[in-house]
């Protein structure tokens, strides 16, 4: 199977053939190798326009949500990104071409597993990833330049809000189990806009501020 024509089509028609325009997040998607993060039995539809299961009953997303939700960000290379729901590992490799550094949480470990061992076959350093509740954020670690949530929460995490730093974005899925509105939230002069972008649906967030089990 040649999975790079793969990932050219992907990128041609999924990504820049819808709203995806900035290059530095196309090229991000022409690098990353998205097959290597999906089991053998799912490398063939690796590159389709759909998410994958990757164990646990988790998901690798569709690659227009990783890409719109990475736009959003408008990351230039030189933040500090928190990713929650690190799953199969790949939307932190995107982030980790496009900023400086990346802290990504998972509560699954036999994911954050999975995908440490593949970023480090890879070769990525400038990927930190810890087993925990990512509702809580990484406070040690914060104030972030941008924080994605990568499964659906009840409603805006406030311990997130206070993470980011001022001028800081944040890009999470919020509402009910089986559907959600993309959110992005900017902090500005320590007061947060809020902007609806457009419905999905995620896994749910399952943690102290996000969904009980
Ligand atoms: N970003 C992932 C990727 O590129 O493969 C996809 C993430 S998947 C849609 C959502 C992930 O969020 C799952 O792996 C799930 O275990 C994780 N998750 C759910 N609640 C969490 C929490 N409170 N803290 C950390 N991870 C959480």
């Amino acid at each position: 199977m040649n999975f790079k024509e793969l990932r050219e089509k992907m990128v041609g028609q999924q990504l820049a053939g819808r709203d995806i325009k900035d290059k530095r997040v196309l090229d991000a998607f022409l690098k990353v190798e998205r097959h290597r993060f999906v089991g053998e039995e799912a490398q063939s539809s690796a590159y389709a326009d759909y998410p994958l299961p990757i164990g646990a009953n988790q998901t690798i997303s569709q690659p227009y949500m990783v890409a719109l939700m990475t736009q959003l960000l408008d990351l230039k290379g030189t933040e500090k990104v928190l990713e929650i729901g690190t799953g199969s590992g790949y939307q932190a490799a995107i982030l980790a071409e496009l900023a400086k550094t990346v802290y990504s949480i998972e509560r699954i470990s036999s994911l954050a597993d999975k995908a440490q061992k593949v970023l480090n076959e890879l070769g990525y350093k400038n990927i930190n990833i810890k087993v925990d509740d990512g509702t809580l954020g990484w406070q040690e670690i914060s104030p972030f330049d941008a924080i994605i949530v990568t499964a659906a929460s009840p409603e805006i995490p406030q311990t997130l809000v206070k993470q980011l730093t001022e001028g800081g974005k944040l890009v999470l899925p919020v509402g009910g189990t089986f559907g959600q509105m993309l959110v992005l939230v900017k902090k500005q002069k320590g007061k947060i806009d809020t902007k609806e972008i457009c419905g999905c649906v995620f896994v749910p967030l399952i943690g102290k501020y996000g969904y009980n089990k």
